[in-house]
């Protein structure tokens, strides 16, 4: 099996090649490389799946507030809200589902960095949105429990994974490496191909769901408040998913990104080598050093002595 790939367009020759469907590819490539069985390897997707899952009833159930006072409840409040602008259950969703598990992430709690801690709520808050609403719809939001799930959801993951793969490939994952357009950005991306492959999408569209979305968030610096990932984090898993449901419904429309996914990926390259260094996750610019962000940081000092 060829392992290899490094753009799009290798992994698409590959599939086409092999005549292989994207998520049979991804589970055997991945199998082969970790050097485990497939049997053993579906395992532990699906353990990682039920932390994304235990993570966002968490999230929502519990209001999440943490020591530093950054993340307050946003998801729960969410939840309960009486008044909302747009009325509709899978934009709800996405937005109150990334929200949970990236609060989770902000107060020590469980999650799976996909492709990173800060930005872990935007893929799978995408997945289980879809999921619950059109794979196995649930009345409440409120009453979210443990969902059954079959091998369409699973499989989800796994091409939000290769487009992962390309993006570490071509650029970066690393806020610290090439700002937030490397962690909220490329989860973007990932959700977007997984979203629109969901949606009984072509995988050449597919791809174009993910640029279309990792398009809108090139430039994305990463400058936490305090150096926690809270701010601008957990709110930004949120603005995200609705930059993910823009771009799958664009797809849907038979509307294609002009610039490609590997080249949308060298650009994010471009941008991330160039940005500065104080937007590279090391919290000495833009958010960080307004005056409520240091007076955020000067307190948690305050508690740690
Ligand atoms: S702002 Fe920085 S720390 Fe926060 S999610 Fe983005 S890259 Fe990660």
């Amino acid at each position: 099996m060829q392992c290899k790939f490094h753009t799009f367009s290798e992994l698409e020759a590959i599939l086409e090649a092999e005549q292989i469907p994207a998520p049979d590819y991804g589970i055997k490539r991945e199998a082969f490389m970790s050097g485990v069985s497939e049997e053993r390897l579906l395992t532990e997707i699906d353990r990682r799946i039920e932390i994304t899952r235990n993570a966002l009833i968490k999230g929502l159930k519990h209001p999440q507030h943490s020591r530093s006072g950054l993340t307050k409840g946003a998801a729960a409040a969410f939840v309960s809200a009486t008044r909302r602008l747009i009325q509709d259950d899978l934009f709800t969703r996405s937005l109150a589902y990334s929200l949970a598990i990236n609060e989770v992430n902000a107060c020590g709690g469980k999650v799976v960095s996909f492709p990173t801690a800060g930005s872990s709520g935007i893929v799978p808050g995408i997945i289980w949105a879809w999921w619950d609403t059109k794979g196995n719809p649930t009345p409440e939001m409120a009453q979210i429990r443990e969902a059954p799930y079959d091998s369409r959801l699973r499989d989800a993951f796994v091409v939000a994974s290769l487009t992962g793969v390309i993006i570490a490939q071509g650029a970066t994952l690393a806020g610290s490496e090439g700002g937030c357009q490397a962690e909220c950005g490329a989860a973007g991306a990932m959700a977007a191909c997984a979203l629109a492959y969901l949606e009984e999408q072509p995988l050449r569209a597919c791809f174009s769901a993910a640029a279309l979305s990792l398009k809108n968030s090139l430039g994305l610096v990463c400058d936490p408040v305090a150096g926690l990932v809270e701010v601008p984090c957990v709110k930004r898993n949120a603005f995200v998913a609705a930059n993910v449901l823009t771009a799958v419904d664009l797809t849907l429309s038979s509307i294609e990104s002009i610039i490609p996914f590997d080249e949308v990926v060298w650009a994010m390259k471009q941008i991330g080598d160039i940005l500065p260094g104080v937007l590279k996750e090391n919290a000495t610019g833009g958010l960080a050093i307004t005056p409520t962000g240091l007076a955020f940081k000067q307190a948690l000092e305050r508690l740690d002595t």
